[in-house]
């Protein structure tokens, strides 16, 4: 293979590194992911654990996809939005790589990057995207030259959210899937149960969500003695259709007929269906990456990378310091 871009992926947990093409073909991902012993990230324990794989994971990256740094024409990274020292790691391990292999270094907007892994995974041209992940929950979609936050999460990311929940109930890092499970196996010995049996708080404030409320009620429900399966589902149902409204009223006032899911919460089949269901009733098109790319994954970064070297300079090292809160909208959308 030759011509590829490399993509480095260190916004939290998850370090990785993936590849596309020049055409813009992608290659799995290469990753590890810090999980915490007890409690949430503690952003300088994942920044050492990222220091710690980065040469293990860059040896695997080109052993198994038979790459010589000679195939490699640029090397892209997630410049923000981030825990700083997390970001740190994978800016300083790019530079590196950039130095040594005398290549272009590209520093790319991470919740960009999900919607360029999206459009290019599933041929969507201008879509509403729903980003649904640990540290995110906003609906974005293109306006002019920017990809403009019609609304988001006030507190928590939903992802968040779920993990949260899960470690209450004792259940290890990543919640969201384990959550997912107790979830469908409940409901299927319950398949006539609805949402007012364990009623929660839903809060959609305008195009805006938040996830503190319904945490501390689903506690509160566990606690109060209904069964954790039924908990579970009632939270997937109140947050995922918060969401959903969300992400229906952008399409409805964006005018924008496809909606776009990303980010790790994505993977959930039932955020699918619902997302599936609201897009038939108002003639829109869901559409959805496989799994590999709704976490977060250096592939995407690479993607982002591409499409902005097709258009853009490379970065400057001078302007390559990481920026932990970047905006989806101030990166200026160059590319087609
Ligand atoms: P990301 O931040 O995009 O890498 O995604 C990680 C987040 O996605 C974590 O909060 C996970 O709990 C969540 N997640 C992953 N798979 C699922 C799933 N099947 N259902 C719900 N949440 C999930
Ligand atoms: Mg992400």
């Amino acid at each position: 293979m030759s011509g590829v871009i490399i993509g480095v992926e260190s916004t939290a947990h998850t370090f990785s590194f993936g590849l596309v093409t020049d055409e813009g073909r992608p290659c799995k991902s290469y990753s590890a992911l810090y999980r915490p012993e007890e409690g949430g990230i503690h952003p300088r324990e994942a920044a050492d654990h990222h220091s710690n794989l980065a040469s293990q994971l860059i040896s695997r990256l080109m052993n198994e996809e038979s790459l010589h740094p000679d195939d490699v024409k640029a090397i892209a990274y997630s410049q923000g939005p981030g825990l700083g020292p997390c970001l740190r790691v994978g800016a300083n391990v790019s530079r590196a790589l950039s130095q040594q292999w005398n290549i272009p270094l590209v520093g790319v907007n991470h919740c960009v990057a999900h919607i360029e892994i999206g459009r290019n995974q599933t041929g969507c041209v201008d879509p509403v995207l729903l980003y649904v992940s640990g540290g995110n929950t906003q609906v974005i979609a293109r306006a002019g030259e920017r990809y403009q936050v019609l609304g988001e999460t006030l507190d928590i990311g939903i992802g968040n959210m779920l993990d949260k929940f899960a470690r209450t109930q004792g259940l290890a890092f990543p919640g969201g899937p384990k959550i997912e499970q107790l979830a469908r196996d409940w409901h299927q010995k319950n398949p006539k149960a609805n949402v007012d049996l364990v009623e929660l708080p839903y809060s959609v404030q305008g195009m805006d969500l938040n996830f503190s409320g319904i945490l501390n009620a689903a506690i509160q429900k566990v606690n109060e003695g209904f069964e954790l399966g039924a908990v579970c589902w009632s939270l997937q149902e109140y947050a995922f259709a918060a969401c959903i409204e969300v992400a229906e009223r952008a399409l409805a006032h964006s005018g924008k007929s496809e909606l776009l899911l990303g980010g790790g919460v994505a993977c959930n089949e039932r955020i699918r269906e619902m997302a599936r269901i609201m897009c038939e009733q108002r003639g829109s098109v869901g559409t959805w990456p496989e799994k590999q790319y709704c976490i977060d994954n250096g592939t995407m970064i690479a993607e982002l990378g591409r499409r902005m070297l097709e258009t853009q300079n490379p970065t400057d090292l001078d302007y390559s310091a990481i920026n932990p809160s970047l905006r989806t909208d101030h990166t200026i959308v160059t590319w087609d």
